[in-house]
């Protein structure tokens, strides 16, 4: 094959849009997806030997960058014993451990492969231990693609346009409150009418799936107070933000201040699996001893807490320390500023927000003027400034993600020479954008 177009043309004959996942199909900016070969530190690579700066990081995992050699080593060594064994490990053990020692809510730990099942069985924890079915969701947050939970998810589901998903039934559904993110007298009028039937709501510690919306100060805590004086539980969802905003998370960012809460349960995945399939939920026993063998909430799965993905999560929690999220951190501000910058230069409207080290820049005077606070506001963008702006980056050498409803990642890898190439790339396509 020559070009990217033949390799795509060949995917897509026998896998739906070429892609095993929606994002990756440059559905909202359109061309043809990147298909990769390698990847290591900051860069990826095509298929035809090409090499990106990496802002994608794999949706997050890569906190150490690609291929970290340690983490690889890790793996190495345990797949040379074994690559999956249906029976419990000491790894485990030692992951949950881990998570417990960074996230002291989370007394025990259940493994899963995805984040869809960590977040679908959190629910399942909140239905089993209140006896309620209704779950509270926030517009714009994505919590994986279980049925209950597709419902106004951002980023995939966003960039397509779809209101839910077809295939979901109205049943599944119809348990599920979808209220505006950000907005306390919305949450307090759900309890007020429904407080007896909720079992929980769910939310992410800090939105990144409809572009980077942070809490609002005092958010997270009044969902815990609310949840709290009707019966219902708090789930976290730091799928996305866990150990990658800092070593305990958006909890963690938070907890030191005025307005501290702790979830009854939150979900991991990502940077947990360092790059493999993995992901977890946490809780205090009370309620994970809900789970089966020992209560009657059933949960299972044939590769859950592999010893691969074990492997590549212990590497990655133990490598993670203070100077890895001192860097990420400021290669995260240095470069907002310089999209400001260049975007400003090119007298392109749009605000940066971040969260943590996490960020994403909306488009348009709306968003500059007022800010993004919810899913209502992130759809009024105009988000086709940011088709140019991505292909003018990808022209340069730099994968950005695929979509402006996405969170920009970085990682410890990525260095001096990594950042130059991006800031060289970033005023000719801010210029893209203004036209
Ligand atoms: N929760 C959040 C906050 C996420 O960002 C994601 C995925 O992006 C998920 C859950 C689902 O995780 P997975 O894709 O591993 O199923």
């Amino acid at each position: 094959m020559t070009d990217m177009a033949e390799v795509y043309a060949r995917a897509c004959a026998v896998i739906p849009g070429g892609v095993s996942s929606p994002v990756r199909a440059f559905g909202s900016v359109g061309g043809t997806p990147v298909f990769l070969a390698s990847a290591s530190g900051p860069h990826v690579v095509d298929v035809f030997g090409r090499r990106y700066v990496d802002l994608v990081c794999s949706w997050g995992p890569a906190l150490l960058g690609h291929a970290h050699p340690e983490v690889v080593a890790a793996v190495t060594d345990a797949a040379a014993r074994g690559l999956s064994f249906g029976a419990p490990t000491t790894a485990e053990v030692e992951l949950a451990e881990l998570i417990r020692g960074r996230v002291p809510s989370a007394e025990k730990v259940r493994f899963t492969s995805t984040g869809t099942e960590a977040t679908m069985t959190a629910i399942r924890v909140a239905r089993g231990a209140t006896g309620r079915d209704v779950i509270v969701k926030f517009a714009g947050c994505y919590h994986g693609h279980s049925d209950a939970l597709l419902a106004a998810a951002g980023s995939g589901v966003a960039t397509a346009g779809l209101p839910g998903s077809a295939g979901v039934t109205r049943a599944a559904a119809s348990d599920t409150l979808v209220l505006p993110y950000n907005d306390v007298a919305a949450l307090e009028a759900a309890f007020a009418e429904r407080g007896d039937d909720i079992a929980c709501v769910i939310t992410e510690a800090a939105p990144a799936n409809m572009g980077v919306v942070p809490p609002a100060p005092g958010f997270n805590a009044a969902i815990r107070a609310l949840t709290s004086a009707h019966g219902a539980l708090m789930i976290s969802d730091e799928v996305l933000t866990g150990f990658r905003v800092g070593p305990a998370g958006w909890w963690g960012l938070e907890s030191d201040e005025a307005a501290g809460w702790t979830p009854d349960l939150v979900t991991f995945g990502k940077v947990v699996g360092g790059g493999m399939p993995l992901a977890a939920l946490g809780g205090p026993a009370a309620l994970m001893d809900l789970l089966a063998p020992l209560g009657p909430v059933y949960q299972a799965g044939t590769l859950s807490g592999n010893p691969l993905a074990t492997a590549a999560g212990i590497a990655t929690l133990r490598l993670a320390d203070d100077a890895v999220y001192a860097h990420v951190d400021r290669v995260s501000a240095e470069l907002q500023d310089e999209v400001a910058a260049a975007l400003d230069a090119a007298g392109v409207a749009h605000r940066v927000q971040r969260a943590g080290n996490l960020f994403s820049v909306f488009f348009g005077e709306h968003a500059a003027g007022e800010g993004v606070a919810n899913y209502a506001a992130a759809q009024r963008q105009e988000a086709f400034r940011y088709t140019a702006f991505f292909h003018a980056m990808l022209d340069a050498g730099v994968a950005l993600p695929p979509s402006v409803y996405e969170a920009w990642f970085l990682s410890s890898a990525h260095d001096d020479a990594a950042m130059g190439r991006i800031a060289a790339a970033l005023p000719a396509a801010a210029r893209a954008a203004a036209s």
